[in-house]
């Protein structure tokens, strides 16, 4: 049978698609894109002529069953999202779960991707960290994720639009304080990125000023560690005995 390649694809700054990135989109006998459009820029820029074929989140099913036929007939395809790594909070983890099943190889093509751009960049602690993906957009459900990070001891990544940054910021002062130490990266690899790093209250400062914009991902910093609690009665009394 064929191969499913998941191709890691630029987030903005069209240099960063590898060598075997571009050779591997070639050489397959088909490519499966998120949005064929899109995709189509990123193919007249390195000359790739493989034809293409939409999938995407409303079609993985009707779609995936093709892709699958067309790998058991010993084509070989490659899957590539609009932008980063293909399955992270975009279509692909059905067609690999099932090709996985029926025992057909997957192989990653490993590149960019927001996560772990802006992760490596933020001066967070990087040791231990989760990824969320998107932030839910109501209120009641981001505060309810939040308040999950009062105790949390790992960075934790979200992706976000930009126009409810503003509103997530606000929730996430209510639930873990304005002092908890986030990053934000921005238009990462692109002209306008930019890296901001501070305090919930800084944030809230800095991106309230003017309409934010871009691609966004919010990185909330590890809650400081929790010093064992005595009781009020051994307070008191080492504090008896300090005097
Ligand atoms: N599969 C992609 C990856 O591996 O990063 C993520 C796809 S997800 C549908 C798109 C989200 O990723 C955006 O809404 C934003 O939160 C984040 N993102 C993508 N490109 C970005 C960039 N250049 N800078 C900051 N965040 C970005």
């Amino acid at each position: 049978g064929g191969t499913l390649y998941l191709v890691s694809t630029p987030i903005g700054n069209l240099e960063d698609l590898t060598f075997r990135a571009l050779r591997v989109l070639k050489e397959v006998d088909l490519v499966a894109a998120e949005d064929t459009r899109h995709s189509r820029k990123l193919f007249n820029h390195y000359g790739i002529t493989t034809s293409l074929t939409s999938y995407f989140e409303h079609n993985e099913g009707e779609k995936g069953a093709r892709l699958i036929e067309a790998l058991q007939q010993g084509k070989s395809v490659a899957l590539i999202s609009d932008a980063g790594t293909p399955a992270i909070s975009d279509p692909g983890y059905l067609l690999v779960s099932r090709c996985r099943d029926l025992g057909i190889e997957v192989c990653a093509v490993p590149g960019p991707s927001a996560t772990v751009a802006a992760l490596s960049i933020s001066g967070l602690p990087v040791e231990r960290f989760a990824f969320e993906g998107f932030l839910p957009p109501r209120s009641a459900a981001r505060r309810a994720a939040f308040a999950l990070l009062r105790s949390e001891r790992r960075t934790t990544l979200y992706y976000e639009g930009p126009h409810r940054l503003l509103a997530a910021l606000k929730d996430l002062q209510l639930e873990v304080g304005e002092t908890r130490l986030i990053a934000v990266a921005r238009e990462l690899t692109k002209m306008h990125e930019e890296l901001f790093r501070g305090t919930v209250a800084e944030a809230l400062d800095h991106f309230g000023r003017e309409r934010v914009r871009g691609e966004i991902v919010l990185l909330v910093g590890p809650a400081p560690e929790e010093k064992p609690a005595g009781t009020v009665r051994e307070a008191l009394l080492k504090r008896r005995q300090e005097c």
